[in-house]
């Protein structure tokens, strides 16, 4: 494959649906998608934008997650990775690339559900980076639902403690360790803007981070810390092969795109980067769409 970086039309360089069919229980594996996405794992080159910086990646094993915590560590930030108890297989193999840049990766298996366990994961992050100051908030969960009326509350319920409670819970456990100078990164999604039928709780829980993001931002700033929200558009990820999209929309996922294919995720990760960095240092309370074209607003 060309490299990466080498200039090229972007909508022939990934791969293009139709994809095969695959679909798999909640939460996924990016290990058995086909085709494997790009997380990075041997395309992401680093130059010292977050060197001895202290990272957290809540979702950090599969998809968005694990392309932002691989690009920190070549970045040489030290990165720690939330994820679920079956996620694994996915968590090591980037606690694996994380160490081969000779960065400390800390695993953090649990339920982020669990407001307990939300603390206990900032605390343990914290611990074993040795402080905090990047935090980016991705885990999520989406489930495609043909209609109100299959939306059970328990459905709305994991929705919203997942991508609302969590994201809550996280942030308020970690801000008193944020030095000035500290980045907090929310993952939200063109949903917010552009709502799928299909989608009525998940897009709820998008546009809320997008309003919660932007008044931390305000808050945050008075003691130097910026936040910001990256609304990715579609990325070739185990969110939407375990049910975040119809297992015959994930054949064709990507089609609809001006670049008739989805993103990888590796090409969200200098989004993310960006935001982590001080080169960002003048972008507070922000949403970066990346969606292929399709715009957020
Ligand atoms: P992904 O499945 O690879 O990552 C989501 C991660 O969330 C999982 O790996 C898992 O570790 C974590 N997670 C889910 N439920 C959890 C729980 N209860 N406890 C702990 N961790 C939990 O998929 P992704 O697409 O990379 O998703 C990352 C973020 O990007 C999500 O917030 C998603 O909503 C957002 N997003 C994705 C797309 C897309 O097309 N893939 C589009 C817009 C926004
Ligand atoms: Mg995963």
């Amino acid at each position: 494959m060309t490299d990466r970086l080498t200039m090229q039309d972007p909508r022939a360089q990934y791969p293009q649906p139709p994809f095969p069919r695959q679909p798999q229980p909640v939460p996924g594996l990016a290990a058995d998608m086909d085709p494997k996405p790009d997380h990075g794992e041997t395309s992401y080159k680093g130059s010292g934008k977050l060197t001895g910086r202290k990272a957290l990646v809540t979702g950090g094993d599969s998809g968005i997650g694990r392309a932002a915590a691989i690009a920190f560590a070549r970045e040489g930030a030290d990165v720690a990775i939330a994820y679920l108890p079956s996620e694994g297989s996915d968590a090591r193999e980037v606690i694996a690339l994380i160490e081969a840049e000779g960065r400390t990766a800390v695993a953090l298996e649990g339920d982020v559900t669990d407001e307990a366990w939300c603390r206990e994961l900032v605390a343990k992050a914290v611990s074993g980076l040795g402080g905090l100051d990047v935090l980016v908030i991705n885990a999520g969960h989406q489930q495609s639902r043909p209609s109100i009326d299959a939306v059970t509350s328990a459905d709305f319920d994991a929705t919203m403690k997942t991508n609302l409670y969590a994201m809550h819970w996280i942030v308020q456990a970690a801000v008193p360790h944020l030095p000035a100078g500290a980045s907090v990164v929310t993952t939200a999604s063109i949903q917010a803007y552009e709502p799928s039928e299909t989608l009525l709780d998940y897009a709820t829980t998008k546009a809320g981070i997008v309003a919660y993001t932007k008044a931390l931002a305000k808050q945050l700033l008075k003691n130097g810390i910026r936040a910001n929200v990256v609304a990715p558009g579609p990325f070739w990820t185990a969110l939407q092969s375990s049910g975040g999209q119809t297992p015959d929309k994930v054949v064709k996922f990507g089609e609809e795109s001006a670049y008739g294919r989805p993103g990888q995720p590796v090409e969200i990760a200098p989004v993310y980067v960006l935001l982590a960095s001080q080169e960002g240092s003048f972008i507070n309370g922000e949403v970066y769409g990346v969606t292929g074209g399709a715009g957020i607003a």
